[in-house]
């Protein structure tokens, strides 16, 4: 199993990681470490793949809709709709699970608080980050940007820009096409909310070995980006 520890100033106590897709008992298109129970893999197998990971207790998978509810874990039920989940009990795990949409991963410098957010560009539009940021109620925020489809690989239509007050992280390709960078767009929302950012840089279509990708193989499986207090 491969996973990827977040590069940040993040606290000790605060414990996070990414996992790739090698490891796990999935095969096809799900090959291996599918964690995600909505794409039509083995729903056995995917709990296999769950119990693998090196996690101090069973998170709850929320049921991620690309909106901009940011729910308290603590209190809510497992399967419950939402892209954001924030906890201050420890070992209360948090997860997204992703396939080019961008994670993200929040603490604060005290290592007081953690939270998750799920962003593709549905979020990014509608203020997922910053319903996120405003439910954690915490100065001295930093976040960490997980792997997500890079630029490179990214094309939309003017109907995606138009949802955005500012072209900053898109490039025009033609007059119909845009290249958009996720990654970037969450950056400078962040930083504009007082957030220290981490990470970026991982383009999840160019690596098949490493990374799921939904806009290169369609049929594919969901990697997970945890986070918890010790
Ligand atoms: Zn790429």
């Amino acid at each position: 199993m491969k996973l990827i520890e977040p590069d940040w100033a993040a606290p000790q106590n605060v414990k996070a990681f990414f996992t790739c897709r090698s490891g796990g008992f999935s095969e096809g298109p799900y090959l291996s470490l599918n964690l995600g129970d909505h794409v039509n893999d083995d729903p056995k197998i995917v709990h296999m793949n769950r119990s693998l990971l090196p996690l101090p207790a069973e998170p709850n998978y929320f049921e991620q809709i690309h909106g901009t509810t940011c729910v308290h874990a603590d209190l809510a039920d497992q399967g419950e709709k939402a892209d954001g989940a924030f906890t201050r009990r420890s070992k209360k795990v948090l997860v997204v699970l992703v396939a080019d949409c961008l994670p993200v991963l929040f603490t604060d410098e005290a290592g007081t608080t953690v939270a998750v957010a799920h962003a593709g560009w549905k979020g990014l539009a509608h203020g997922i980050l910053n319903q996120t940021v405003k439910a954690l109620e915490s100065e001295s925020l930093i976040a960490w940007l997980g792997p997500c489809i890079g630029p490179c690989h990214y094309v939309v239509r003017e109907d995606v820009v138009s949802r955005f007050a500012s072209h900053l992280g898109f490039e025009r390709l033609s007059s119909e096409s845009w290249k958009m960078d996720l990654s970037m767009i969450a950056r400078t929302q962040l930083i504009e909310l007082g957030v220290e950012v981490f990470g970026g840089g991982f383009c999840t279509f160019c690596d098949e070995k490493m990374f799921y990708s939904f806009r290169r193989d369609g049929c594919t499986g969901r990697m997970g980006a945890y986070i918890w207090l010790e």
